[in-house]
């Protein structure tokens, strides 16, 4: 059995992270050059860890299945990234983001690693801004803030709806300049599809040349994988279509414990699904609940009008919308976290309140917004008893230079006016907390390999507040990873290259080859697709936005029996040794087709409700997440032992020490 020794210095919590690298071993610089390390994934956080590591003289090989690393499903990240830099000067501090995140997480996270990103939250904007990353600005030329749910002060630095595609043009810039010196190796259109140990170490990958199809073999001193989450085992999400666990769970199944995989964010605000065609969902980012106000209609039969087509929203009156989060949770209102905000839109809607033709959809209304910036505007200018119709003019330039892009692509996906009338929103898939269990240096639990980014289990808990994924892959890229490995990699100065012709790297070639031909064989009748909308449904409908344990139990039995019949029956064209995206999307299938039965067991063992993971049997009287702190403050980090029924659980205890653990609210 692995140990789980999480590997946190000893210490006060302000101090563990500073004395941890004070205390780590270095690798100097002449003997950086003799040591390579493999990054898989070039999204924001292997694009920063492997600009970092080539900085610092490591040779570098990055791999990527996309055709560059600008296209990464990092450049979708339209909010922001949240620090303490306490700009705003409303109480903001290196503290309360530690708390905020703590409790975001309903205190399912790791004191340590959390305390360290909010630490160097504040380097991360410093790194960028020098990058050339055009973060937006106040007037008076310092870069300004916006709020996000969970938190009552402005820390989310942002660059209009874009901002995770600048702060990819700044790594990939920064990654660049190492190719062109000759410090990193850019392997693009690669797969990675299996890990190789020598001697149990992370020695290599196998990789498959996803033009010609080709077998790879490359070897490394570490391996760092940093592929992102695995949501798109729903199958619909606002995720990229290419976004997959494969890596991960390669990894996995070579030893590597898998953390938490029950433990997946909706988000409050996406375009409603419109049918069964679609096979991806849009994002309208969190940024929006600044300004939009969420609600319903107050009368079932208003409601039901509105279904119907009879009614619009803007003839609703005042009176009868029901801000439920305004109603709900005063205090926060409609910024409050969002798994509270994707559970309340359910309850609306399980009650027969949602607003589009299948019911599943709320409003998301700038009318409010519009009308205050524009009086205020309208005040400024000096036009103190201007007309409806000005201010809202006036309102309308001020929110479309905040949001425009966004309302922009709202309008052409549903063809309607999102500053003439509300927005339809539903929550969707988002994030993945869960991922590769990692120890305070991101090593997971096979020596050499490290997670970053959303691929490890990382540092958010059982929910992940807005703006804190960019925050924590970056983090783990630049300022993290590039201390930690020299701790591991002094050990390897005098390794030398290492040797891809060893029985490690033949025996893990062989596998994968047959991994290839078996997905090969199947007896046609099904495509893909059918497989993964198939696994998708069962997701959403038994492992979604609650959860129960007899439907959970269904849903093992269920995937198990949908796997089986994928080998037996799954139609992949063409052949494995050249170009085949039907064999690339089988094989990421494969493994959600493993995965989404290890996270229904996941969210089966864990009895208690906490952040995402909502358990119907466990909540309070109006319907709040019920944590069991006694018997569930643990991480649940599974190894694989074959099927993933048979998968074993290992404890990590989490100890809090210096935050109270407390009830979470935000009302
Ligand atoms: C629509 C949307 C908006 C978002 N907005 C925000 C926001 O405003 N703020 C915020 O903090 N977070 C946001 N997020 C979350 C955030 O964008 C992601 O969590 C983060 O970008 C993930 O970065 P990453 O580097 O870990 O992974 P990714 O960007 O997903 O990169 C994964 C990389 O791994 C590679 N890869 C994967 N598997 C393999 C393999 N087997 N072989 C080779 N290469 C592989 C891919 O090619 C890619 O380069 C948003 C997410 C979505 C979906």
């Amino acid at each position: 059995m692995a140990v789980l020794d999480s590997k946190v210095p000893k210490g006060p919590l302000a101090e563990k992270w500073s004395k941890h690298k004070n205390d780590i071993r270095l690798v100097n610089p002449a003997n950086k050059r003799n040591i390579d390390v493999i990054v898989v994934g070039t999204g924001l956080a292997g694009a920063s860890a492997s600009a970092t590591l080539a900085e610092l003289g490591y040779n570098v090989k990055t791999f990527c299945y996309q055709d560059s690393p600008r296209r990464a499903h990092s450049i979708a990240a339209q909010g922001g990234v949240n620090a303490a830099k306490n700009y705003q000067g409303d109480g903001d501090s290196v503290y309360r983001l530690f708390y905020d995140t703590i409790k975001g997480g309903d205190y399912r996270s790791r004191e340590a690693n959390v305390h360290r990103l909010a630490e160097v939250s504040t380097n991360i904007i410093d790194q960028c801004v020098a990058q050339g990353v055009p973060f937006a600005r106040e007037y008076g030329g310092l870069l300004d803030n916006r709020s996000f749910g969970g938190v009552q002060v402005s820390r989310t630095f942002y660059a209009k709806g874009q901002t995770g595609q600048q702060l990819l043009l700044g790594a990939y810039s920064a990654m660049n300049r190492q190719i062109q010196r000759g410090k990193i190796k850019s392997y693009t259109r690669h797969e990675m599809m299996d890990l190789v140990l020598v001697d149990g170490k992370a020695r290599g990958i196998i990789a498959r040349n996803l033009v010609t199809g080709e077998i790879e073999r490359h070897g490394a001193h570490a391996v760092v994988l940093a592929t992102g989450g695995y949501g798109n085992v729903f199958f619909l999400s606002t995720y990229c279509m290419g976004a997959n666990v494969m890596a991960a769970w390669r990894a996995h199944r070579r030893g590597a414990l898998f953390a938490n995989p029950c433990f997946t964010q909706i988000h409050p605000t996406c375009i409603p699904v419109s049918g069964d065609h679609q096979s991806k969902l849009t994002l309208m980012s969190e940024s929006l609940r600044n300004d939009g106000r969420i609600w319903v209609p107050k009368k079932l039969e208003d409601a039901q009008a509105i279904r119907e087509g009879k009614l619009k929203p803007t003839q609703i009156a005042e009176e009868d919308r029901d801000y439920y989060l305004e109603r709900r949770y005063p205090a926060f209102g409609n910024l409050v976290p969002r798994d509270v905000a994707s559970r309340a839109a359910k309850e609306r809607c399980d009650a027969g309140y949602g607003v589009n033709k299948t019911g599943e959809a709320v409003y998301l209304d700038f009318d409010s917004a519009i009308m205050r910036y524009g009086r205020e505007k309208a005040n400024t200018m000096g036009l103190k008893d201007a007309d409806d119709k000005t201010v809202r003019e006036l309102g309308e330039k001020i929110v479309e230079a905040k949001y425009g892009n966004l309302f922009q692509m709202y309008e052409k996906i549903v063809d309607e006016n999102p500053y003439k009338t509300p927005m339809k929103i539903y929550p969707a898939v988002h994030y993945a907390m869960g991922g590769l269990w990692v120890d305070y240096n991101l090593m997971t639990t096979i020596p050499g390999c490290y997670a970053a980014g959303e691929a490890n289990f990382s540092d958010h808990g059982a929910n992940r507040l807005g703006a804190s994924a960019l925050m924590q892959g970056l983090a783990d890229g630049y300022f993290v990873l590039p201390y930690t490995i020299g701790d591991y990699l002094a050990e390897d100065i005098q390794t030398g290259a290492i040797d891809t012709n060893s029985a490690a790297f033949d025996e893990a070639e062989k596998a994968v080859k047959e991994k290839l031909e078996r997905l090969m064989k199947g007896s046609g009748q099904h495509s893909v697709d059918y497989y993964h909308k198939k696994l998708g449904k069962i997701m959403w409908n038994k492992c979604g936005m609650s959860r129960n344990a007899k439907e959970l139990q269904e849903a093992i039995e269920e995937i198990a029996a949908l796997r089986k019949d994928f080998y037996e029956n799954v139609r992949v064209t063409g052949s494995a040794d050249s170009k085949n995206q039907e064999l690339e999307k089988a094989g990421r299938v494969a493994d959600f087709l493993e995965l989404g039965e290890l996270f229904a067991l996941d969210a089966l063992n864990r009895n208690e409700s906490c952040g995402g993971h909502f358990r119907e049997e466990y909540q309070t009287e109006d319907g709040e997440a019920l944590r069991d702190d006694e018997s569930f403050r643990y991480v649940a980090a599974w190894e694989y032992k074959g099927e993933p029924k048979d998968a074993v659980l290992h404890k990590e205890e989490l100890e809090y020490e210096n935050i109270e653990l407390k009830t979470r609210s935000y009302k």
